[in-house]
Order: C-alpha cells, then structure tokens, then sequence
C-alpha cells in the first residue's frame, strides 16, 4: 500500500509551531523537551501522523526531525496487552512510514500522540513542559486546574471542562491510561477535551490547527498563572456552574471561538 508524502505546507505549518513553542522566552520546553504532531489523513484509528523525532529540540526543528507513522500500527499495540519496552520499539519501527533515507525514531510520546488524533477531533497536538503549568501540575495544587473556570476566555479558548490526568509511567502505560480517561471524558461531557493537565510532567495542546494548539496551549499557561497568582492573594474563587455554562453556550462566546478558529485560515506561512 502506498501513500502520498506530506505535503510541504503542512510540514511547514508543524515546524513552524514546533519552533514558536520552542522559543525560550516563552519557557515551554528547553532542550528535547515536547513534542508536536499532526494527522495527515484519516479520521479515528486510520490515516497517518507526522510526530517529532526522540532526542530532537522544539526549537530548532527542521523537516528531517519528523517521523511519519501509521496510527492503526501503534493503537494495536495499546490493545493486545503487550507491555515491554521492545514491543513499543518494534511496534514503532513496523509504524513507521519510510521513504528516501532511515527515518529517525519517533518520541517515546508518539503513542499518547495517536491516542489524542485517534480519540478526539484534533489535528494537531502540541505537548510541552511549560513552567507556569508545571508549577501547580508538580505542587499539591495540581488539582485545582480541574476544578472549574476562573474567567470567561479560559472557557472559549480551553473549553468548559478540562482532563487533569494523574502522574503515570510516559510510553506505553500512559497512553493507555489516557485513552480510558479520555472515552469515559466523552461520555461525561459529550464532548472531547482540548487539554490534558498531566500531573508531575506537562500538557497535552488537541487543536484543530497549529493555530489552535498554539492558542490553548497560551491559555493553559495563562490560567495556571492566575491560579498562582490568586493562590498568593488568599486563594481563587472560581465561575459558578451557572455562569460558565452561560459562557459555554452564550451565540457571542460561539462567534468568538469562530472568529479565533477563522484567523488561521488567514495566516501567511
Ligand atoms: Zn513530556
């Protein structure tokens, strides 16, 4: 079976993303810290993904630093019940999609990545380590990034409910452990999350575009900052169901999340 290579905007489009996460003032990652992704056909289980290869840094990503992957190959392996370190490495080499030269290994995070393009709407996904977020993710505060909203864009940008995801074993383990938090998130809230808080360790950004996972992955750092910020001054005092509910469903707060969606369709590359 063939398939057609990537096409250059969309390789563009992730680099650029990974780079503009990468810049240290923005202090979401240094080093090979993070890791992006997008799907590049398919919908659910099927289609391919490009995702950042092990050992490479966000900010100085270049077109050679991705992998291109089949994601049917690593969501076999989070069903079969395998769990060593050599399948996950088998099973990346099998998944992986190799054309001109030895493609580079993928992050060990590739499989949490399929899971995100596979279970929800995303089609990119940004992870990032960022310091504001781990503040709270590795303090005993870490839960209050799920108890509810603070203000009004938090919702239109991350949505009306976020998944705060405990501290599990990166690869293999927490991919599975995500995917049953994110199915039993849909079945709650009939709808996918847009942020993963994950405990001791960093974010996971589902966007619709670059744009997207760049815009939630600011908001996240954004909330987490006030969070702290009212922590200091006595403590937060978060929206009432009521009044985040409102905001969820308000006709503007909807043409506001259309206007942001509808600006990456603008973007010079
Ligand atoms: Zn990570």
């Amino acid at each position: 079976m063939t398939s057609e290579p990537p096409a250059g905007t969309v390789v563009d489009d992730l680099v650029a993303l990974s780079r503009t996460l990468g810049e240290p003032a923005r202090q979401l990652a240094i080093l090979a810290e993070g890791n992006t992704s997008v799907r590049l056909d398919g919908d659910g289980p099927s289609g391919r993904m490009l995702v950042k290869a092990s050992g490479t840094w966000l900010a100085r990503l270049g077109p050679r630093d991705l992998v291109e992957l089949r994601l049917a190959s690593l969501l076999a392996l989070l069903e079969d019940g395998r769990t060593g370190d050599e399948e996950v490495t088998r099973t990346f080499t099998e998944a992986t999609v190799t054309r001109d030269a030895p493609a580079p290994r993928p992050s060990v995070e590739a499989l949490l990545h399929a899971v995100c393009l596979a279970e929800t709407p995303a089609r990119v996904v940004a992870h990032t380590h960022p310091v504001a977020v781990n503040g709270l993710l590795c303090s005993v505060s870490a839960d209050l990034l799920g108890v509810g909203a603070l203000f009004p864009d938090q919702i239109v940008v991350l949505g009306r409910h976020v998944l705060v995801v405990p501290y599990v074993d990166p690869g293999l383990a927490l991919a599975r452990h995500v995917r049953g938090l994110v199915r039993d998130f849909r079945t709650r809230h009939g709808t996918a999350p847009r942020v993963l808080f994950l405990r001791n360790h960093g974010i996971f950004a589902l966007g619709a575009s670059s744009d997207e996972a760049l815009q939630i992955t600011e908001m996240a750092v954004k909330v987490a900052t006030v969070l702290q910020a009212a922590a200091v001054t006595g403590g937060a005092v978060f929206l009432t169901d009521a009044q985040a509910d409102r905001i969820d469903s308000r006709p503007d707060e909807h043409h506001r999340r259309l206007a942001l969606a509808a600006r990456k369709q603008e973007k010079v590359p």
